[in-house]
């Protein structure tokens, strides 16, 4: 792979960058099959519909208001990618989060998603929408205070609560994990993949099987623990335009 550095990132095109991290996930996996997601923020339009095109077709939002004009713009153009908010939604956004985006991947508390049950069933009620709304349960695998996502300790009654709303449905569980060393990296994934199996035991949730865990720089290891969809960033569209 020439003589780039560990956290270094290649200025190549966002084709090959997508073709390289492929190749990568499939070397990780031995064929098991692990989703994509492109982390899309503060990327200009032109650079998703480039991704879009190289078959980036998971598109990941942190931002709400980016979400919706990322999405919108993108629509214009007749391309639909299936889309997921991947950053902590404040309680006045959920509502545009959930007309822009197909699944939040971040919900950590009962009140969460009890508002987007009901924001749903409304959604339902008018035509909007069909169906109960998709999320993730975003656990805090590193103990970081600074990170959302709720406590191991409390998640499968999370889970068990959220699962009785009607007018959502949990379709796995999503984590950032932790910094440090590879080990504490691996213990924060290993965590999560114990928990997300332990949910799918309560009644209804058998099939709440996506794991979404892995960035840029340990989607290895997430893989290694059983991730079956990774958020790339860094690796994809370089380093971030300033913030
Ligand atoms: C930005 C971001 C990523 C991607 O991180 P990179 O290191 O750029 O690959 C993944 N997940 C979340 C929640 C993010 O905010």
């Amino acid at each position: 792979m020439g003589s780039i550095e560990a956290g270094e990132h290649r200025l190549e095109s966002i084709a090959q960058n997508i073709g390289r991290i492929r190749e990568q996930i499939t070397h990780y996996t031995n064929g098991r099959d692990v989703d994509l997601i492109l982390a899309a923020k503060h990327q200009p339009l032109p650079r998703l519909v480039e991704a879009y095109r190289a078959g980036g077709t998971l598109m990941g939002h942190n931002l709400v208001d980016q979400l919706a004009e990322a999405t919108a713009g993108l629509h214009a153009q007749k391309i639909r990618p299936f889309t997921s908010v991947i950053g902590h939604v404040q309680s006045n956004k959920l509502s545009a989060a959930m007309r822009w985006a197909d699944r939040i991947d971040t919900v950590d508390s009962f009140k969460t998603a009890q508002r987007i049950d009901r924001r749903q069933e409304a959604r339902v009620a008018s035509g909007e929408a069909s169906g109960p709304y998709p999320m993730l349960l975003q656990l805090n695998s590193s103990g970081a205070a600074t990170q959302f996502g709720c406590h191991p300790e409390d998640f499968v009654e999370l889970a068990r609560t959220v699962s009785a709303l009607p007018f959502v449905r949990i379709a796995g569980v999503m984590t950032i994990g932790a910094r440090g060393t590879e080990a504490d990296i691996r213990s924060s994934f290993v965590l999560t993949r114990r928990l997300a199996e332990e949910i799918r035991n309560l009644p209804g949730l058998d099939d709440a099987g996506v794991l979404s865990m892995g960035m840029s720089n340990d989607m290895r290891i997430a893989i290694e623990e059983g991730s079956t969809v990774v958020r790339v960033g860094t690796a994809i569209f370089g380093t971030r335009p300033a913030q």
